[in-house]
């Protein structure tokens, strides 16, 4: 079978690497000159900064860490300790290890009361049924029931629980209010507490991408060469790319939620477009502050997040920590990742100058950075609220013969999200459901 493949973030790379072992005939196509999509490193200066994702998760990426074992790479992934400052509204700091969800119950912010209502809500969630996946939206749509993740944390953990453990933890994965989130990935990742554990590729996260091409032999890779249409065409379908058409008998659709509705105008019911549509992306900042001569060697921590959502950043961490290639010999990089609400009100400017002043809040008085690199999306992050998985995951059934979706959208972003989803995709697409 002849498949077209749109979109080259992991979630089209696994999904062209899954079709090429089955056998198919594959050609993706991907509009930038990279695969990798918000995965993808940007060179600058001989530093390699990650435009997006930051770490995989151990345990809770199982499909993720499956391929990389079968491309032989799982072994070359480097762990991070991400030891970690929670910063209170008055700078005061308490350390925890971010993928030891329990070491927040250390903190000397809590009372005996709170440390037992919080072990309570923990032992409750552990105890209750939950979702198998942290990142299959149809398996994650059966605990979804309509709650918003503040009301819940709210309501189980208490308000101290809510704002040193929930806001910091689910603060740096998504920079949004806890109330736009809905409760089943962070209940999933309550219930799977001991199988975090962060690792990185050793050239950061947009090798997972180069990986997945260079384990599929045979594939017709496009790269500049963004599709255009969808459109049915005898028993198939002519896919128009870079100005040619090419007639597949297949489409896997893998690009962001809006562009797939685009796309998929001729072809699917206008229900089924809107849905994609209305999918919720997250505004999204981060700043690279670079300094080509490391300021703070020997600091404790490679990160810091602020307990409460006073601060207009989410996180900051120290990238030589997170993987060796990051920044040139004796330098540093610092992200410092935003929330989204104030983001409407900063000027690129703004978010640059708050980024250094964060910098030097967290981490100590330095010279002026090497460099200062925004990396800004309208459309960062796919934010699951409650509905959000039942929703998206009832497309599947909706598509036409021969057309199927990939994303990390199905669930919430995350890398795991978008390489299942891929793998999901080239089965249904090969029978093998
Ligand atoms: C700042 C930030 C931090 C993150 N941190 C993490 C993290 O630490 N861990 C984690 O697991 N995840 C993280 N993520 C999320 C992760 O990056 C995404 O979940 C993942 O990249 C989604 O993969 P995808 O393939 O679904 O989409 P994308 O990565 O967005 O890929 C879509 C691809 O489609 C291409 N495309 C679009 N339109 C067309 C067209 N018409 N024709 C051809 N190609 C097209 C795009 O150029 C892009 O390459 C982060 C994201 C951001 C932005």
């Amino acid at each position: 079978m002849k498949v077209a493949v749109i979109g080259g973030g992991p979630a089209g790379c696994t999904a062209a690497y899954k079709l090429k072992k089955y056998g198919h005939d594959v050609i993706l196509f991907e509009s930038q000159d990279h695969v990798g999509g918000r995965t993808s490193q940007v060179q600058r200066d001989g530093f390699n900064l990650g435009s997006g994702a930051l770490f995989l998760m151990g345990g809770i990426y199982p499909r993720t860490n499956a391929i990389l074992k079968e491309l032989d790479h799982y072994k070359d992934l480097v762990p991070w300790d991400a030891k970690t400052h929670v910063v209170d509204w008055d700078r005061q700091r308490y350390t925890v290890d971010f993928d030891q969800v329990l070491s927040f119950l250390k903190l000397p912010v809590f009372s005996i009361a709170d440390k037992l209502r919080i072990s309570l809500g923990v032992v409750g969630q552990l105890l209750s049924k939950g979702p198998k996946s942290c990142f299959d939206g149809a398996e994650l749509a059966k605990f979804d029931k309509g709650e918003n993740l503040e009301q819940w944390s709210l309501r189980v953990l208490g308000e101290k629980g809510h704002n040193y453990i929930t806001v910091p933890y689910m603060g740096f994965l998504y920079g949004v209010p806890m109330d736009w989130l809905s409760t089943p990935l962070y209940q999933a990742i309550i219930q799977q507490f001991y199988k975090l554990a962060l690792m990185v590729p050793p050239n950061g996260m947009g090798q997972i991408c180069d990986w997945l091409i260079e384990g599929s032999s045979g594939l017709d890779l496009r790269l500049s060469c963004p599709a255009e249409s969808v459109r049915p065409s005898g028993n198939g379908y002519e896919v128009s790319a870079g100005g040619q058409a090419h007639h597949v008998d297949a489409v896997i659709l893998a690009s962001e939620p809006g562009v797939s509705a685009a796309l998929l105008e001729e072809v699917a019911q206008p229900q089924s477009t809107r849905k994609l549509r209305e999918c919720l992306y997250s505004e999204y900042a981060h700043v690279q502050v670079a300094y080509a001569r490391n300021p703070w060697p020997n600091f404790p921590v490679s990160v810091a997040l602020p307990a409460n959502d006073l601060r207009n950043w989410g996180a900051c961490v120290l990238q030589s920590r997170r993987h060796p290639n990051a920044v040139p010999p004796g330098g540093e990089a610092v992200g410092v990742y935003f929330y989204t609400p104030p983001l409407a009100h900063m000027s690129d400017d703004d978010i640059k100058r708050e980024a250094v002043m964060a910098v030097t809040e967290v981490f100590g008085a330095a010279p002026d950075p090497t460099f200062v690199h925004l990396f800004r999306y309208k459309r960062g992050l796919s934010i699951a609220g409650p509905g959000h998985y039942g929703t998206l995951n009832s497309l599947h059934a909706e598509m036409p013969k021969g057309i199927y979706l990939a994303g990390d959208y199905f669930a919430h972003a995350g890398v795991e999200a978008a390489v299942l989803s891929g793998e999901l995709a080239a089965n249904r697409l090969s029978g093998r459901t």
